[in-house]
């Protein structure tokens, strides 16, 4: 057996995602003023594009987008559009005999810090979860629907397979199960739920969208556009090539 590393092939295959991984930039798109415009007009203005690792990341992501088709879900590239703003959801869905748009995440954040059910408001939340469901919220208000569907790959799951203790009775784990209580750690998980949105919120998200167009389209200067601070900031690149005040910090 001969076994060599091509990298002339890697590139190939790299660059390939690449080019699939940057997203239309045709018209303005709503991850243009989402979840910072100032970002968006950086990377507008500055024509930064993926590096490699970025695009092999939102691969990972995407990649299961392919294997869940069927009537109940379809990965479709429509594009919605209202007053100028464009978005994309994943695909969609049928919740009810009504067609919902889908949003697909994949993530390595563990399922056990995932709630299954919402009680609290919108707003209250914050991080990952809370982009997930703001993203969400928009593809709704794009489609025109008050259901979405949230669809979460955990590339970890539960962390199970790693563990050494049982989370639930702290008995000892062995090959991803507890022998005192019967826990059984999940290597990775898919978790899928049906999100209806408060009517205000729709309201109040609207006006964002509106406030933010505005002062993205009125400038070609991005430290001119107000900043969103968010969890992303620690390494956020285009905040980096625009010296933004928030590069580096982390923002809970
Ligand atoms: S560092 Fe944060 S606030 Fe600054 S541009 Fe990036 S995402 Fe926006
Ligand atoms: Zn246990």
């Amino acid at each position: 057996m001969k076994l060599a590393r091509n990298a002339e092939l890697e590139t190939v295959f790299v660059n390939s995602i690449r080019e699939a991984m940057e997203l239309p930039r045709t018209g303005l798109h709503r991850s243009s003023l989402f979840p910072c415009a100032r970002k968006g007009k950086a990377i507008q203005v500055l024509k930064i594009k993926l590096r490699e690792d970025e695009a092999l990341f939102y691969a990972q992501g995407r990649s299961v987008h392919a294997f869940v088709i069927g009537d109940r879900f379809q990965p479709v590239e429509e594009s919605l559009e209202k007053d100028g703003i464009l978005d994309t959801p994943d695909g969609w869905t049928v919740v009810d005999g009504q067609r919902v748009p889908v949003e697909f995440k994949a993530t390595r954040l563990s399922s056990r810090d995932f709630l299954d059910k919402v009680h609290q408001s919108l707003s209250s939340y914050r991080g990952a979860v809370a982009d997930y469901l703001w993203q969400l919220l928009d593809h709704c208000l794009f489609a025109g629907t008050e259901t979405g569907v949230l669809a979460v790959l955990f590339f970890m799951g539960d962390y199970g397979a790693k563990r050494k203790w049982c989370p639930d009775c702290k008995a000892r784990v062995t090959w991803g199960q507890c022998k005192g209580c019967g826990w059984e750690g999940k290597r990775t998980e898919l978790r899928t739920y049906t999100v209806t949105f408060d009517k205000r919120d729709f309201g109040q998200r609207w006006q964002e969208f509106e406030t933010r167009r505005d002062l993205y389209l009125g400038t070609d200067d991005p430290l001119m556009v107000p900043p969103t601070p968010n969890w992303m900031c620690a390494t956020c690149r285009p905040g980096e090539a625009i010296r933004c005040q928030w590069f580096g910090k982390k923002v809970a």
